[in-house]
């Protein structure tokens, strides 16, 4: 069994639909396939979301016609014979029903989440009726039938291997299920989803759920690139990555997996390839367990960062106090990404800031506290990179002109990590890129 993950732009077009139709069926092998909403569906739906968050319902209803019209031209697009046009123009119906009726009633959190999920499951039923229509056997798989979270928001991948393998089991001779990416149920058994991106999430839970022999992440660029290419000018695809180094390159920032996609695969070993829908037999990246090579292999940004300064001259050094503060971010459930410390103070960096303001009060009581928001790590991912001479002197003097905030190195082999204000976040990109890889 192989898991097939198709983003937005792999099946935003009707042409490319057809694409990932020939992809799916290029082998015989046993395949789920799961697939993103329409590239710019979800961000719409957010929007649709936040103009009646907002009591804004005339925005709402013209962004919602707007997108309801996108479909329309896209159906006619992808199929050709009028019973699968007649079932696309149904399915179409249905959904743009629902965002119409939402229009009508109080809107709340759930209903926002409902919202968000119209995406995939479109995307979804337009691909299958493609399938019929040119008669590719092929099982639907809706994954509110068996993806969860539990009510700390993180996904119940016993439950879920146990409901997927009772309904696989129901179908011991096909060999291509289609299902969502994104959504999922939560504990109240509402609709709810993965985080925006979530579908290589979906995938890569899916494949640890059924045992997969590989993860396949097909998207709009061959492989997990040496930087960010929608920033910096010259970048190339990696061809090996360590579970590890992926998973440190998706946390902090690499925007082609989403940050907590390679957990599910490296506790069940099962490789995850990094692949291009418009050029399918581009090498892409592959991540196994493997370690291979020393040195910097990627860099990484991670945006919306903000660091928090205590600083205490009586209580820093005796014992307990950083377990204190630890405690405070615990008790809000926020989690540390960076942590630095002085004789005189700690400073540690947080991306969650809804309980900013209660975890800025109760530090007070340790010491004094500053926040600075707007900042941006730069991490730089590789193997044995403490070990490798030279490196922190090559990051430092690429960085000569860029005022850095703070600097974790050594706390994995893995990782080196800057903080910088965010306005610097594309020159540091930049000149690391030019003071760290041979080009
Ligand atoms: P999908 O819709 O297929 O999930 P995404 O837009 O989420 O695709 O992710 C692919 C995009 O990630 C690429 O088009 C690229 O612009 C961006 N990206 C950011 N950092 C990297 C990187 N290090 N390597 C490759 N792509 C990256
Ligand atoms: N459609 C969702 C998003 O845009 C999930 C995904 O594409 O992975 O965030
Ligand atoms: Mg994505």
């Amino acid at each position: 069994m192989k898991i097939m993950k198709f983003g937005g732009t792999s099946v935003g077009k009707p042409e490319r639909m057809h694409q990932v139709k020939d992809l799916i069926t290029r082998d015989n092998e046993k395949k789920i396939v799961v697939l993103s909403a329409l590239s710019g569906t979800t961000n719409a739906l957010v929007s649709i979301s936040d103009a009646l968050a907002a009591a804004k319902k005339d925005l709402a209803k013209e962004r919602i016609d707007a997108l309801h019209q996108h479909y329309l031209d896209f159906y006619k697009a992808l199929l050709k014979t009028e019973a699968s046009r007649s079932k696309a123009e149904k399915i179409i119906k249905e959904h743009f029903e629902f965002l119409n009726i939402i229009l009508k009633i109080s809107f709340n959190e759930a209903i926002s989440r409902d919202i968000l999920a119209q995406g995939e499951l479109l995307s979804t039923k337009l691909f299958y009726t493609l399938l019929q229509e040119l008669d590719i056997p092929a099982v639907f798989l809706p994954a509110l039938d068996f993806m969860s979270i539990d009510e700390n928001s993180e996904p119940e991948l016993k439950k879920i291997s146990e409901r997927l393998k009772v309904i696989l089991g129901n179908y011991p001779e096909d060999r291509i299920f289609v299902t969502q990416g994104y959504i999922c149920k939560n504990h109240r058994n509402e609709v709810d989803n993965l985080k925006r991106g979530g579908s290589d999430y979906s995938a890569s839970l899916i494949g640890a759920a059924v045992s997969a022999d590989v993860v396949e992440i097909w998207t709009d660029i061959d492989g997990m690139h040496n930087n960010d290419p929608r920033v910096v000018n010259k970048t190339r695809p990696i061809a090996q990555l360590s579970f590890d180094e992926a998973a440190e390159l998706a946390y902090f920032g690499a925007k082609i997996l989403h940050p907590a996609s390679i957990w599910p695969a490296q506790q069940y070993n099962i490789p995850v390839k990094l692949l291009n829908t418009m050029e399918p037999d581009a090498l892409g990246t592959t991540i196994t367990k493997k370690e291979m090579g020393t040195g910097v292999k990627a860099l990484a940004a991670k945006d919306g960062i903000t660091a928090i300064k205590i600083k205490s001259t009586r209580m820093l050094l005796a014992y307990g106090f950083l377990r204190k503060v630890f405690e405070v971010f615990e008790k809000y459930k926020t989690s540390i990404d960076m942590i630095t410390t002085s004789e005189v103070a700690v400073s540690v960096t947080i991306d969650d800031l809804s309980h900013l303001d209660e975890i800025v009060k109760e530090l007070e009581g340790y010491g004094l506290v500053e926040v600075d928001k707007n900042q941006t790590i730069i991490s730089i991912v590789g193997n044995l990179i403490a070990e490798s001479k030279g490196t922190l002197a090559k990051v430092m003097n690429s960085l000569a002109g860029i005022p850095i905030r703070m600097v974790s190195y050594g706390g994995s082999r893995h990782n080196v990590s800057l903080l910088v204000e965010a306005q610097y976040k594309n020159e540091a990109l930049q000149s690391l890129n030019e003071g760290l890889f041979e080009w």
